[in-house]
């Protein structure tokens, strides 16, 4: 490791991942995940790790990763060499796309619309680690429960669906209207209906129809932009309508991502560089074919 990792400021020769603890000669390791993902093989690995080069304890980031901490600087080199033995690659640090967060999704989730994971691999293979204005984070979320906060995150993909009623199949128990979340159901002239700008999405209404009188009229994904916690949280703005593909998703997030790095000044998070820009503009010339 590089001398100048001894101080307060950051070797730009740094390992990536890296980051100075308050104690002098110290770090603590940042290590990738995708949506929080690792083998047990991974873990025990990651364990040794810790207990040969730090102290044998490991922290759980807010992000779904594992930090090692407390690793000399002499020990950065041999600990990143066994864990990219064991298939374990360092995080990202500064001002850069962090690793892609996931909730379980459709493979073990009742609830989940599709499979988180494979969309948050195929967008951290795509953005991770890619530089910024500042940093980026991206956050996949199976349904409109939101666990993996797409709204708190500078990008977040969340599954959703468009409900279809039908009038044949319904016995009128009224168990749709009373479990709908928002209130987006009603009845007029005998029929039940949606009202579109309350719909969540959330297919709640389908799943819990005794007689499978809703069904999915369309499956896909909503996108959420510009969220941030911190000191001044800022929850996203949702783009309007239903993403129907994966192809429209991911070439969605690259626009969204090229028109960040070309506008966001240093050190200005995505959310913030669109209410300098201004909501409708930024959706606009995201969302524009050229
Ligand atoms: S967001 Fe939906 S799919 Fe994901 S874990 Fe929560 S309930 Fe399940
Ligand atoms: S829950 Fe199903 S059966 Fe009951 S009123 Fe709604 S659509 Fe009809
Ligand atoms: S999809 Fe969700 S929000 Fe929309 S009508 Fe059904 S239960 Fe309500």
């Amino acid at each position: 490791m590089t001398e100048s990792m001894t101080g307060t400021g950051q070797s730009p020769a740094k390992t990536p991942g890296t980051i100075l603890q308050k104690q002098k000669g110290y770090v603590a390791l940042r290590l990738h995940a995708v949506g929080g993902e690792f083998t047990s093989a991974q873990m025990r690995a990651i364990a040794g790790v810790a207990e040969r080069y730090g102290r044998g304890r490991l922290h759980l980031t807010t992000r779904q990763g594992i930090e090692i901490h407390c690793v000399p600087l002499s020990g950065i080199e041999p600990a990143v060499g066994e864990l990219e033995d064991a298939g374990v690659a360092m995080g990202a640090d500064g001002p850069r796309v962090r690793l892609v967060t996931a909730c379980p999704g459709a493979e073990t989730c009742r609830r989940g619309i599709f499979e988180t994971k494979e969309v948050a691999a195929r967008l951290d293979r795509e953005f991770f680690a890619q530089p910024a204005p500042y940093k980026f984070k991206i956050a996949v979320t199976g349904c409109p429960n939101n666990c993996a906060k797409a709204t708190e995150n500078d990008i977040g993909v969340m599954g959703a669906v468009v409900p279809a009623w039908n009038g044949e199949d319904c016995d009128d128990c009224g168990a749709c209207e009373k479990s709908c979340p928002v209130s987006a159901i009603g009845k007029i002239d005998g029929e039940y209906v949606v009202d579109p700008d309350l719909c969540l999405l959330c297919g709640r209404c389908i799943s819990g129809c005794p007689r499978e009188a809703w069904t999915v009229a369309r499956r896909g994904f909503v996108l959420w932009i510009g969220g941030t916690m911190g000191k001044t949280p800022r929850l996203a703005d949702r783009i309007d309508g239903l993403i129907e593909s994966t192809e429209e998703l991911y070439w969605l997030v690259g626009r969204a991502f090229a028109y960040y790095r070309e506008n966001g000044r240093p050190k200005e998070r995505f959310g913030r560089m669109i209410d300098r820009i201004g909501r409708d503009t930024v959706v606009r010339e995201i969302t524009r074919r050229e």
